[in-house]
């Protein structure tokens, strides 16, 4: 059977690992998300700040050795993009760029990084004249057009199956040698005439005159040119605002608005660290956030149930 984590995790940096320690210790069922190799603290050559370590220790062995404390009770890990969360599934859905994962609570901690600073050539330019984050919202005004897909995984594979009820023909448009994904998802996309699926392939340009009309795609490195009048996105592209927004109230920064116990303002979804709203960014203050959250979501799943 599917696995129904009692808490996910988005980050794997001093907050959320530390609510993994809170939270997993307390026989909670938790999974961190982590995309790999990015994060303040991945930077943070040289902490002299936090207590514990008398002649200082680099960000990297500090993540390290929180995440075999994490490990130690049982947390499990995922090196995987995050690409948002379905708020109204029971449990809640969230999506990644490998697979999607069900929760009955979720604590976001992915930093102060700003996801999506660097856009695709003509992204933003056809932000809502053809480029979509989201088949399942925009699916219906592909009516009898020609849609495209990029990216990996479950999301991409269910978007694709989604908009098969309403586009004349699509191009799914694959990172990989491999679509990975639910085998009868695949197997309906692969037997369906309108589908077609393109491996190892790139996205190099998004171009039109007012409204998206072509994507230029390298594929096994030889570049060519598709007419598409919607572009859907599944590569973690969005930005701050575009990923977390869709979920949480943000101040002017993008930064996720919670209330003194971390909650936002959907009820199971928390926040911790650095993507806080708040004054201070320190591995401290982070640390403090994910021990309140933690603790938080215990609290929530106790009486919940
Ligand atoms: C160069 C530098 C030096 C610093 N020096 C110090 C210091 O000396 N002392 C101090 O206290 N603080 C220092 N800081 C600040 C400190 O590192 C941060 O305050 C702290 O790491 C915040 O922790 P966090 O868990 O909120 O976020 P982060 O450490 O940023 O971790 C965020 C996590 O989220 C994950 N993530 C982000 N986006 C996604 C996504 N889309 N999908 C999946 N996962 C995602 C990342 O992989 C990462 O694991 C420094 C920061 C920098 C950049």
């Amino acid at each position: 059977m599917e696995a129904i984590y009692d808490l996910v995790v988005v980050g794997g940096g001093p907050a959320g690992l530390t609510s993994a320690i809170y939270t997993s210790r307390s026989n909670l069922s938790v999974l961190v998300i982590e995309k790999p190799n990015i994060g303040s603290i991945h930077m943070a050559h040289q902490i002299d700040n936090y207590p514990g370590f008398p002649e200082g220790i680099t960000g990297k062995n500090l993540q390290k050795q929180m995440k075999n404390q994490a490990k130690r009770f049982g947390t499990e890990f995922l090196d995987a993009t995050f690409l948002g969360v379905d708020i109204y599934d029971s449990p809640k859905i969230v999506k990644t760029d490998k697979i999607n994962v069900k929760a009955k609570s979720i604590i976001i901690a992915t930093g102060w990084a700003k996801n999506g600073e660097e856009k695709l050539k003509g992204e933003a330019e056809f932000l809502g004249k053809g480029v979509s984050y989201c088949a399942t919202c925009d699916g219906a005004f592909t009516r009898n057009k020609t849609v495209s897909l990029f990216g990996q995984g479950e999301e991409i594979a269910e978007e694709a199956l989604f908009l098969t009820k309403y586009s004349e023909k699509i191009y799914i448009f694959v990172t990989g040698e491999k679509l990975n994904c639910n085998e009868n998802i695949l197997k309906t996309l692969e037997n369906d005439d309108k589908v077609e699926i393109i491996f190892n392939s790139k996205i190099v340009e998004l171009k039109g005159k007012d409204v998206l009309e072509t994507a230029e795609v390298e594929i096994d490195g030889e570049k060519q040119e598709f007419s598409v009048q919607y572009a859907f996105l599944y590569l973690g592209t969005k930005n701050s605002t575009e990923l977390l927004g869709e979920f949480a109230t943000l101040d002017e920064d993008g930064l996720i608005v919670t209330d003194d116990a971390m909650k936002t303002n959907f009820e199971g979804i928390y926040a911790a660290g650095d993507v806080v709203s708040k004054k201070a960014r320190q591995v401290t203050t982070a640390v403090s956030d994910g021990t309140l959250a933690g603790m938080e979501v215990i609290k929530y799943l106790l009486t919940k149930q």
